[in-house]
This record gives structure tokens, C-alpha cells and sequence, in this order.
């Protein structure tokens, strides 16, 4: 198929050849292990470049799974894409393929907290150092640069707390030091941010978020420019990092789906938190389309949109007190993994997963996935859980 610039075409048709497909729509999922060869010759030649898309061992890849690496690849940019079965498997596997020991780190205080706990943990013990940077530090992380330092992995907007990065201004920076970039790209979808095409490395998703959309599969991904892309592939075969043919199947099936899903999130979640900014109990919506967004015109200027995610911040009371608010909602369940089409909520102190910046805030802070509902319905719920929260704080 040919390439499309507009995104929505481009995700109907990316990924679709003829060779995967065999005259119907989609790839079936090819179940595998061993792939069998015709001849000696052609064992040795496909020996040559196992990564290439025709068949050597499954491990390695199936036109299931070439489906979606092209499909992907296609919207982020670069040149290729790798699956992991989970979004922190595609973090980590990256970080393993970009670094070596002895090296020094920068990763946002934004971060994800599976992230911050890989580098604390594993990549410590191998003697790989972490610096932890402000969100809102900009060109200002040269002075963060050391000797050693051979990667930047940013998250934009921050995991809970929604700080926007200027990822252009810290991306000129680590080029004029030849230090790679590596962005996770998991809220903004391949859709709202194009990091590859700012100068970043590599863009990460958690796929079993939006790009999965229905709260079914776990799944990871990370693309990489030429520079990155083959030291990603051959780490990732290293390590053996392989994912189903059914993950992958349901990865495409819900990429194909994700503009329509993702506008009508956005609309969902744009009306929530503009409802949830005038209630008395909020003290602040951390949304990076609202102005008082740490980074908001950085968002207006390099993002294409946003997504169902953000936080607010409660006016007052505990964190005990936010069951009041969560339990029983009839919409709201709550729970981690969001992106799906339905609601979450989840109250959730960063004040455990900050050291450079640390966490201050009247209230606590409590997380929302907006889904497809209906938003008077959505509306309804909360405002009936911040009325028992109210009433449990004695605000
Ligand atoms: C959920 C998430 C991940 C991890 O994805 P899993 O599939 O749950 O492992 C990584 N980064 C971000 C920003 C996430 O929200």
C-alpha cells in the first residue's frame, strides 16, 4: 500500500501487504515456532539477516508481528519498531540496548515509576548511574551532562503529574554531545507527538494502553532511527524478548481504531476537566491543555492534541480519605492500566516516585482516565463521590 500523510488514512492502510495477508483484510495470526526451509541455500541466505521480514524462526517475527512493527513504524517514523510483551519490557529493553557499564543516565522525575525502579534497581547493579532531571528543565540539562553520560530518557507529559518537556530544546542539547534520546511516548499515541521526528531516538509506547484500547493485551513497542534501531533489534534478540501472534493480532486490531477512539477521549476528557475545575473541592486540573499546565504552551506548540489522561489535586483532606470519593462509583473503577474505553480512577501520592523535585500539594492527587462514556454520566459520578469525599476530609 502507499504511504498516506494523513494520519487517519495512514492507519487503516499501514502495515497491509498482499504477502501477509493473502487477499483478505487483515494478517492472520500466524501460530509458530520453527519455520521449515526449502533448501540449504535458503537457510543460509535467511540466516544472513534475521530481522528482515521473511521467515527464519518465529521467535523472531511473523507476518503477524511484521504487520504491526510496520504499521507503527509508519506513523512514528524511523526505521523500524520492536515488540515487547509489556510497555516496561520495551522501557527497559530499550535502556538495556542504549547503555553500557559505567555509563550515566538522565531520566525525567516524571518518570513512570516501573522506570525509575528499573533504574534504581537492575541498571544500578550493572553499574549504570541515574540522575534524575526536572521535568521543566529544558536546555538547561547540559549542566546535568557528565563524561559518561550516553542517554536521556524523557516522558512528556510526566506519569501523574502532567509537566510538559521541552523535548526540542533537550534534544539539541544531547546531540551536541552525541547522547542518545530516548522518549516514552505512551500518552500521546503515535498520533499527538512524533518524537522521532523532533531528532529523539527512540519512542516508546505502552501499547497495552491506547494502541491496545480495550484493556485485553499487554504489549510494548519501541521505534528507533537508523542509529538506535539495530542495536534495539540485537538486543532484543539477546534477551529473547518475543511477543504472541494473538498480542499482536490484537495490537493492530485496536490500532486501526485509535484516531476515532482517541478524538472522542480527548472531547470526553477535555469536558471533564473543565466541569472538575469549577467544583469546589478541586484545587487544580494538572491537564496539559489547561493554561496553568506546567509546560502548556510547550503542549500548544509541539503536541497535536490530548489525550483521556490527567490528574487534579483535591483541595484538602488525606489520602485515607479519598475511599469516600472511589469506592462504589458506578463508572469510575479504579484501577492502573489505562487507555482502555472505559473510566478509571486512582489516587496516587508522586511524592514516592520524586527526588529531584520533590511532590508538594494542598490535597491529594487522584489520577483519571476518561473512556467513551457518556460525560453527563461520567460527570454524575464524580460529583456525587466528591460530595462524600467533602463530607469525609470536613472540608
Ligand atoms: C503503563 C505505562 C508503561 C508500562 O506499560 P505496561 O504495558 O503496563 O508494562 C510505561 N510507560 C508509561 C508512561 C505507562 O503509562
Amino acid at each position: 500500500m502507499s504511504k498516506s500523510n494523513n494520519a487517519d488514512t495512514e492507519l487503516v492502510i499501514a502495515g497491509r501487504r498482499k504477502e501477509w495477508t493473502h487477499g483478505i483484510v487483515n494478517p492472520p495470526v500466524y501460530r509458530a515456532s520453527t519455520c521449515v526451509f526449502e533448501t540449504y541455500a535458503q537457510l543460509r541466505e535467511r540466516a544472513e539477516d534475521p530481522g528482515a521480514k521473511h521467515l527464519f524462526y518465529a521467535r523472531k517475527g511473523t507476518p503477524t508481528h511484521w504487520a504491526l512493527t510496520e504499521a507503527i513504524t509508519e506513523l512514528e517514523g524511523g526505521a523500524g519498531t520492536m515488540l515487547y510483551p509489556s510497555g516496561i519490557a520495551a522501557v527497559t529493553g530499550a535502556m538495556l540496548a542504549l547503555v553500557k557499564a559505567g555509563d550515566h543516565v538522565l531520566i525525567t522525575d516524571s518518570a513512570y515509576e516501573p522506570t525509575r525502579s528499573f533504574a534504581n534497581g537492575l541498571m544500578k547493579d550493572m553499574g549504570v548511574e541515574t540522575t534524575y532531571y526536572d521535568p521543566m528543565i529544558g536546555a538547561g540539562i547540559e549542566d546535568l551532562f557528565r563524561e559518561n553520560t550516553s542517554l536521556i530518557v524523557a516522558e512528556s507529559p510526566g506519569s501523574l503529574t502532567f509537566e510538559v518537556q521541552d523535548l526540542p530544546a533537550i534534544i539539541a542539547a544531547a546531540k551536541k554531545r552525541d547522547i542518545m534520546v530516548m522518549v516514552d511516548n505512551t500518552w500521546a499515541t503515535p498520533l499527538l507527538l512524533k518524537p522521532l521526528e523532533m531528532g529523539a531516538d527512540v519512542s516508546v509506547h505502552a501499547c497495552t494502553k491506547y494502541i491496545g484500547g480495550h484493556s485485553d493485551v499487554m504489549l510494548g513497542s519501541a521505534t528507533a532511527n537508523e542509529r538506535a534501531f539495530k542495536r534495539l533489534q540485537t538486543v532484543a534478540f539477546q534477551l529473547g524478548q518475543t511477543v504472541s501472534p494473538d498480542d499482536a493480532f490484537l495490537g493492530l486490531r485496536g490500532l486501526r481504531t485509535l484516531g476515532v477512539r482517541l478524538k472522542q477521549h480527548e472531547q470526553n476528557a477535555l469536558t471533564v476537566a473543565k466541569w472538575l475545575k469549577d467544583h469546589p473541592m478541586v484545587s487544580r486540573v494538572l491537564h496539559p491543555a489547561f493554561p496553568d499546565c506546567p509546560g502548556h504552551d510547550v503542549w500548544k506548540r509541539d503536541f497535536a492534541g490530548s489525550s483521556g489522561l490527567f490528574s487534579v489535586v483535591l483541595k484538602g483532606g488525606g489520602y485515607s480519605d479519598t475511599a469516600a470519593l472511589v469506592d462504589g462509583r458506578k463508572y469510575f473503577k479504579m484501577g492502573f492500566s489505562w487507555g482502555g474505553f472505559e473510566s478509571l480512577i486512582l489516587p496516587s501520592n508522586p511524592a514516592y516516585a520524586r527526588t529531584a523535585t520533590p511532590w508538594k500539594a494542598e490535597g491529594p492527587l487522584i489520577r483519571l482516565h476518561i473512556g467513551l462514556e457518556d460525560t453527563d454520566d461520567l460527570i454524575a459520578d464524580l460529583a456525587e463521590g466528591l460530595d462524600l469525599y467533602k463530607a469525609k476530609a470536613g472540608l
